[in-house]
């Protein structure tokens, strides 16, 4: 049986790497809330360049990690999501999924240095929509 080369998230492209990272409208919309606010005008959804930032040393260390951490964890469930789909799981919203990374990124920030910035968890670099729902107890 063949494989369906279709995109599980939008069905409208062939699932390729730079598709699925981050071309794709769903994983883009995930990647865009999670990292907009980081990378304002430098915000791109393109692999080269994104591999290229984040791993580059011109950032302040402190938004470097978080770039490269929030890099991983979005590649990571959008992989997941996928084949979660190709399986006949229930597929999540690109909003919920970017919850979910959200929430798992500032667990992560809890638990990475006593010594982290207050502030840096404060400040407003995930779409601010988020930020209620995850401050709440
Ligand atoms: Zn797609």
């Amino acid at each position: 049986m063949a494989v369906d080369p279709t995109c599980v998230h939008c069905n409208e492209a062939d699932e390729t790497c730079s598709h699925l990272f981050f071309n794709c409208n769903y994983s883009k919309q995930i990647w865009q809330a999670l990292v907009g606010g980081i990378l304002k005008g430098a915000f791109t959804t393109d692999w080269n360049d994104i591999v290229t930032m984040v791993s580059s040393d011109r950032l302040p260390s402190t938004k470097q990690f978080l770039l490269q951490y929030t890099f991983q964890a979005t590649v990571h469930a959008v992989w997941r999501e996928r084949n979660g789909r190709r399986h006949g799981e229930q597929a999540k919203s690109a909003s919920l999924l970017a919850k979910l990374v959200d929430k798992t990124i500032r667990l992560k920030l809890l638990m990475v240095d006593v010594d982290w910035p207050m502030n840096y968890m404060n400040q407003r670099f995930f779409h601010p929509d988020f930020l209620p729902h995850q401050l709440a107890p």
